[in-house]
């Protein structure tokens, strides 16, 4: 038996990395279908070789968390790319992926691309909101490749996935993390549009030993409606710490009297524009829920 990862799925065949940097081609056991567990991309497996190209896979090893599309699990990070200019930047958007990387438990950094286009300097303004409540703000240049040293160091030893609109320079800088052109700009979003009806398998990309890239981009749907609006609050990362003491322990920040996360925002301590944000999701939660 040994331990390896998969990082391709194709009909029912699977593409395990084993330790030794080897990868076979393998068949999970019926006993998977029995459970109702299917392996996924990402997963950690331990499997049975039956030849030096194939084997069998044994056992899935507890998932650290689970993305439903592009369907993989085990990721580390998400590296959200956003563009200073070019398209404009939304930061509804922007809180709405911070929401998903937060439900789902995947540390979010935060990349602001065009730096040369910047020239209202919105970058200060935007590291500042979000740099100031933990989240790793970089300023890159993708076309010079300003910035990306700093990229490269932080998916070293990662699984990450990139996620953030259309335009904004995620395949130029996937190709230049990777140190090779394997992708045409412009690629990544093309094959993500191929339609709601074909099914597109992630791949990790393999960068290094332990540095993985997911193949296509995450949270391209920002849905949120599966959360349940009294706990929206939660994923929102700055309120956490004063929340607890707001006069009602069920408050939710909006209408509630004595509310320290609302004094905080007048206060200027937590983002306006966030808390306008969170005030908007959770007022789209609540409607949805009227009409269930
Ligand atoms: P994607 O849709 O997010 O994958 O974006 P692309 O990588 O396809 O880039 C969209 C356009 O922005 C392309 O024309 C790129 O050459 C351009 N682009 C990417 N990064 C930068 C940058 O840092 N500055 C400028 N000015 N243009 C960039
Ligand atoms: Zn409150």
């Amino acid at each position: 038996m040994q331990q390896g990862r998969i990082v391709r799925g194709i009909a029912g065949f699977y593409y395990v990395k084993l330790d030794d940097g080897s990868i076979i081609e393998c068949k999970a056991r019926g006993k998977f279908r029995k459970d109702k567990l299917s392996p996924i991309v990402g997963d950690n497996v331990i499997v049975e070789k039956i030849d030096e190209e194939k084997g069998v896979i044994d056992e899935i090893l507890p998932r650290k968390n689970e993305l439903i599309r592009p369907q993989v699990s085990n990721i580390d990070q998400a590296l959200l790319v956003f563009a200073l200019r070019e398209p404009d930047i939304s930061l509804e958007v922007l809180d709405r992926i911070l929401v998903l990387t937060e439900y789902n438990n995947i540390e979010a950094v935060i990349c602001f691309n065009k730096a040369d286009l910047d020239v209202e300097n919105k970058f200060d303004y935007l590291s500042n909101i979000y740099g100031k409540i933990g989240y790793r703000v970089i300023k890159t240049n993708a076309k010079t490749g300003e910035g990306i040293e700093e990229i490269k160091e932080i998916l070293k030893n990662k699984t990450t996935v990139f996620a953030g609109p259309s335009g904004v320079g995620k395949s130029t800088m996937f190709n230049k993390v990777q140190n090779k052109v394997i992708m045409q700009t412009g690629e990544i979003s093309k094959k993500v549009s191929r339609g709601k009806h074909t099914t597109r398998h992630a791949e990790l990309i393999d960068l290094d030993d332990n540095t993985y890239l997911v193949d296509t981009p995450g949270f391209s749907l920002i849905d949120l409606s599966f959360i349940e609006p009294d706990e929206l609050y939660r994923y929102f990362r700055e309120f956490n710490e004063y929340s607890s003491e707001c006069r009602f322990t069920s408050c939710l920040h909006n209408k509630e009297k004595d509310c320290r996360v609302k004094e905080m925002v007048e206060e200027g301590i937590i983002s306006k524009e966030r808390y306008e944000n969170y005030i908007k999701f959770l007022n789209e939660l609540q409607q949805n829920r009227r009409y269930k």
